[in-house]
């Protein structure tokens, strides 16, 4: 299989992108660092905006969600809105509030399971801990992110020998009392609370009764890697739906003087349905384009007009056919690893797509030169959900949910295909100017 140098290169940036970003707050820090360095700038929400054509800015709400944006040369009330929509994070472990445990003269931390991941996979992985800490400072607190590059955390699996039937009845753990994950050894009566402390305290240099709260998840410590014959698939954590994220910022740093205004949104907690502040169940991007029809002095009339015009892509990874599992699959919706974007369509409206928004995308892929797919979920099998359906609600927009296809949705460690990133990378910078 040939991959081009430019594919090749883009998804190596997609694996830095998703190593330097272990959680959801990490993933806007690492947006803003892209997007500063490409000379968008940050706004505040408390502040009054001021915006005028060509301008690059972004917002972030709750620290996790983000929007960027580029104005564009014409008037929005004329070319409608250009919006790509995914999220910043996934499932997996977070810390309880008060997770340390002595356990025996062992430390194990609690945990809570955020959204739907496969917990086996969590096992015999090295794990260490991302997120942030809101820590007392003279006057109140600050709030800092923190990741440890070693690992810190596991969770070992009990041996074969006292487990007979794991390969035949599948490894599973009670949520309560087999998931908190193994931290260290409780030595000297040391208190496994000042085991847990510690090297968070040392990590950001405060003393450890001065860390007040946080929210921390575990993550693999492992990087991102090409496999394959030809080095035509990738394994990370996060590719749902960090490849996402880095598809749309890639295509919207690669939009350098839109006609229309192009945005990127990326929100916080989609894997638990969306509803909060800062997700896409929120009122974020209805804010954030309420402020710039204001800015650009559009009245309501013209704000619906803006919006009749506009286009929502709700970006999110698709299931890729898995040759050892076939049943699992509609069979006449097959879609392949490296063969292109997927459209996804649910009659129930899971997805957003309409047969019209899909014909649009297909026509944009078809600009683009790179194929693409068509999914939908087995009639007898439970379909998930995206962004699509909330943000098109809210909004009003015609809207579609694509995805690159991908192997082991919510495992610790998934895989996708190298062509697919670049063919969603194509796609998407055609879409915003389209
Ligand atoms: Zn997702």
């Amino acid at each position: 299989m040939n991959i081009p140098d430019v594919t090749r290169a883009q998804t190596q940036d997609l694996l830095d992108f998703i190593d330097a970003s272990p959680s959801p707050w990490h993933a806007v820090q690492t947006c803003e660092t892209r997007l500063t360095t490409a000379g968008f700038s940050r706004l505040d929400e408390a502040d009054r905006w001021t915006l005028s054509a060509g301008d690059r800015r972004y917002v972030v709400r709750g620290g996790s969600s983000i929007i960027a944006f580029i104005i564009g040369s014409q008037p929005a009330a004329t070319t409608g809105l250009r919006l790509i929509g995914a999220h910043t994070d996934s499932p997996g472990l977070r810390l309880k509030p008060k997770p340390a445990e002595d356990a025996a003269g062992m430390v194990r931390l609690g945990v809570e399971v955020y959204g739907g991941p496969i917990l086996a996979t969590f096992a015999d992985r090295d794990l260490s801990l991302a997120g942030r800490v809101n820590v007392r400072v003279p006057g109140g607190f600050a709030t800092r992110l923190v990741r440890f590059a070693e690992p810190l955390l596991r969770l070992p699996n009990l041996a074969i020998h006292m487990n007979r039937e794991v390969n035949e009845n599948g490894l599973k753990f009670n949520k309560q009392t087999e998931l908190p994950l193994l931290l260290g050894v409780s030595e000297d009566g040391t208190k496994a609370e000042a085991r847990f402390r510690q090297p968070i305290a040392e990590a950001l240099g405060v003393e450890p009764g001065d860390l007040l709260t946080w929210e921390l998840n575990a993550y693999d410590t492992q990087k991102g890697a090409f496999w394959g014959v030809d080095r035509e698939f990738v394994a990370n954590s996060q590719l749902d739906n960090l490849a996402s994220c880095h598809a749309a910022l890639s295509a919207l740093l690669a939009t350098p003087e839109p006609a229309a205004t192009c945005l990127c949104a990326f929100f916080d907690h989609e894997e638990v349905g969306s509803e909060s502040a800062s997700g896409a169940g929120g009122s974020f991007v209805a804010d954030v384009l309420s402020r710039l029809s204001a800015s650009a002095g559009l009245d309501g009339e013209d704000q619906r007009r803006m919006l009749a015009q506009s286009f929502f892509i709700s970006a999110d990874m698709a299931h890729g056919w898995h040759p050892n599992f076939p049943a699992a699959y509609e069979p006449c919706h097959h879609a392949l690893v490296n063969a292109g974007p997927v459209i996804k369509s649910n009659a129930n409206q899971r997805y957003s797509t309409s047969a019209e928004t899909a014909a649009r995308f297909m026509a944009i892929c078809e600009k683009a030169g790179v194929p693409c797919q068509q999914y939908a979920h087995r009639t007898d099998l439970g379909c998930g959900s995206t962004i699509g359906p909330i943000v098109a609600a809210r909004l009003g927009i015609p809207s579609v949910d694509v995805g690159s296809p991908m192997w082991a949705m919510h495992s610790i460690r998934e895989s996708a295909g190298v062509l697919d990133h670049g063919y969603m990378i194509a796609a998407l910078t055609t879409a915003f100017s389209n």
